[in-house]
């Protein structure tokens, strides 16, 4: 009953997104016009720690490498600190990804401290053709599939951690009452419904933040970016230290070689496969 529960609730959720927007768009594409002046500006924290994780790995991760065709020995987990935060994060990466463990914990270390604290995992796949990036988000964590993000590209880490800040809530209840006093959104993929447009909001609105400036002046989005100016100043997103309360508490652990999971490893498994009702983007060439 209560995985029925769930599944109507997700399902009444993209009934009430999925309406596009249809508005006119600011920019057709925000990453080549952004992702510049983010990667050079954004403030960059290092990490500092690398443990890896030999026997175990969190049950989502499992579940998501099985759902991916990616074997356990392929699995790569690795808690990463930051220096501010007290707590790690657990990343899980299919040692087929094209994305380098390096790039991916430089690349979250530049996303704004008060995002990254709600995201639970970070997992990184490979393309089944090897190319472009898709991507989703859920539960907290943010799931990649191919080539999204090097450090001077980081936009798409930004709107797939912006996704776990917004959990369909705040985008729906804040963000779309803006848009339907505005004339154009970010961009076409911020057409898609509220949820897409407050994370390619949070792309524009860091940008402005960091650089001081747009690549052309805002007033078609003006309510848009009103909100998110009162509602995410930069001591919103970049507090002293992660916020604990809202950081998600890993998925259980669970062992590697468990003779059960090797067995769903060998007979599950088509990439790139998000779990029920949740969205794969589809971000074509980021880097
Ligand atoms: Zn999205």
């Amino acid at each position: 009953m209560m995985k029925l529960t769930s599944i109507l609730s997700v399902a009444s959720y993209i009934a009430t997104a999925s309406a596009a927007l249809g508005k006119t768009t600011w920019l057709p594409e925000l990453g080549p016009s952004l992702n510049p002046g983010l990667g050079e500006k954004l403030p960059f924290k290092a990490s500092t720690g690398n443990n890896p994780w030999t026997t175990t790995i969190p049950q989502v991760c499992q579940d998501t490498a099985i759902s991916n065709k990616c074997k356990p020995s392929e699995m790569e987990v690795f808690g990463v600190t930051y220096p501010d935060c007290a707590k790690p994060w657990v990343m899980c990466r299919c040692s087929k990804s094209p994305m380098a463990q390096q790039t991916i914990r430089d690349v979250f270390g530049e996303v704004p401290v008060h995002l990254r604290s709600t995201v639970r995992h970070v997992m990184a796949f490979p393309t089944p053709d090897g190319k472009g990036c898709h991507a989703y988000a859920s539960s907290g964590d943010i799931v990649f599939f191919g080539d999204c993000a090097n450090k001077t590209a980081p936009s798409v880490f930004l709107h797939e951690s912006a996704h776990t800040r917004d959990k369909n809530n705040y985008s729906k209840n804040t963000i779309l009452p803006a848009v339907n006093s505005d004339t154009c959104v970010p961009d076409n993929y911020a057409n898609t419904n509220e949820v897409e447009d407050f994370a390619q909001l949070m792309v524009v609105h860091t940008h402005k933040l960091v650089t001081g400036s747009s690549p052309k002046p805002t007033d078609c989005m003006s309510h848009q970016m009103d909100i998110m100016a009162r509602d995410w100043s930069a001591s919103t997103l970049w507090p002293a230290t992660c916020d604990l309360s809202v950081k998600p508490p890993n998925s259980p652990s669970v062992n590697k070689t468990d003779p059960k999971n090797v067995a769903r490893w060998a007979s599950e498994g088509s990439a790139p496969t998000p779990p029920e009702g949740v969205q794969l983007e589809d971000f074509g060439v980021v880097v």
